[in-house]
């Protein structure tokens, strides 16, 4: 039988059988004071996999935090086989100051990774990041909300043309799965690309705690446990229904083209009808509304929520579902209202 193996990081190492929490140093403020972000390793007794959990890449997105802190210090870990990593901040400038960027020049941490030692301070704080916390694993969760102003029922994104994702972003059992590679230097898809399969999370709003997702995402998060034999819990969850949105479906942003208040008619997660309206555009005087339809019948997968718009911005995700699913929807939805 193989035997549980010890942790190591630049710095340290965690031995079967314990836990640490601990801030590591990846960076530096103007006054020469380190940056660092709080991570907590729990190695099991029993062997198994290593596995990161990291939320907060951008600095306003919340959620995921909470998630990350309730499994590494609220769960019944006694029993674990194998290894969790929980990284519940990583921007943590991004963090301090409550905004998605890192205040250095504005940039994305999230398009910096898998980082380099000798580039950017972006950079460099991926490196430290993803070179002592991501690379020892072998499958991760990166949870991130929407963007401020915006809301998004609970999805994973997921490059589904590779096998070893496609069986973590199913094992996590949520609705949606949006399949696409992501774009360089985000961490799902870099940390794929190095052998290391790994889903984004999206769920709800920046700035804030939102328990039902919260929740929601957690289920999850024991799913994939218990698919990969982490921890002896309940069964895989079937969510009910699941569509994979690839290129496929149709898809789109719906833009506004005009200027003005919005009037959203709709929730993120409701099925609306070809022709049916979303929302409306309105004036100050409410003389001049603009009525913005359904190009195609679909989910609204994201949601305007800071109701004022300049021609250009987004005000909702609209994803097409195959006919199938689409009933099954229908269905839940018409009993949901009754
Ligand atoms: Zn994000």
């Amino acid at each position: 039988m193989t035997t549980a193996e010890t942790f190591t990081y630049n710095g340290g190492k965690v031995d079967p059988g314990e836990r640490q929490n601990l801030r590591y140093g990846i960076s530096e403020t103007y006054l020469g004071d380190p940056v660092r972000i709080p991570v907590t390793i729990i190695n099991g007794e029993r062997p198994g996999p290593t596995v990161f959990l990291s939320a907060a890449a951008h600095g306003d997105e919340l959620n995921g935090i909470e998630v990350v802190r309730e499994v590494a210090h609220e769960w019944d870990l006694s029993d674990l086989a194998g290894t969790l990593v929980c990284l519940p901040v990583m921007n943590v400038p991004g963090f301090l100051a409550q905004q998605r960027y890192l205040p250095i020049y504005d940039r994305d941490l999230n398009r910096s990774f898998p980082g380099r030692e000798d580039s950017t301070s972006a950079k460099r704080m991926a490196a430290r990041i993803f070179d002592n916390f991501v690379a020892p694993c072998d499958f991760g969760i990166d949870f991130h909300t929407s963007t401020r102003g915006r809301t998004n029922m609970l999805h994973v994104r997921a490059d589904m043309s590779d096998d070893a994702v496609a069986r973590l972003a199913k094992a996590y059992g949520s609705n949606v799965i949006i399949d696409s590679e992501g774009s360089d230097g985000v961490l799902r898809t870099e940390a794929t690309r190095v052998g290391i399969p790994t889903v984004t999370v999206e769920m709800g709003e920046a700035h804030r705690f939102q328990r039902g997702l919260i929740d929601d995402a957690l289920e999850g998060v024991q799913s994939v446990f218990s698919e990969y034999e982490l921890l002896e819990t309940s069964a895989v969850r079937w969510p009910g229904w699941r569509t994979v949105i690839d290129d496929a479906n149709e898809k789109t942003w719906i833009r506004a083209d005009a200027g003005g208040i919005v009037d959203m008619h709709h929730e993120r997660g409701s099925l609306v009808r070809e022709g049916e309206r979303i929302c409306t555009l309105t004036n100050p005087f409410k003389d001049d509304n603009v009525s913005v339809e359904a190009p195609f019948t679909g989910l609204l997968v994201g949601v305007l929520e800071n109701p004022v718009v300049y021609p250009g911005n987004p005000l909702c995700h609209l994803v097409e579902l195959e006919p199938k699913v689409r009933r099954v929807v229908e269905r839940e939805q018409t009993n949901r209202t009754e």
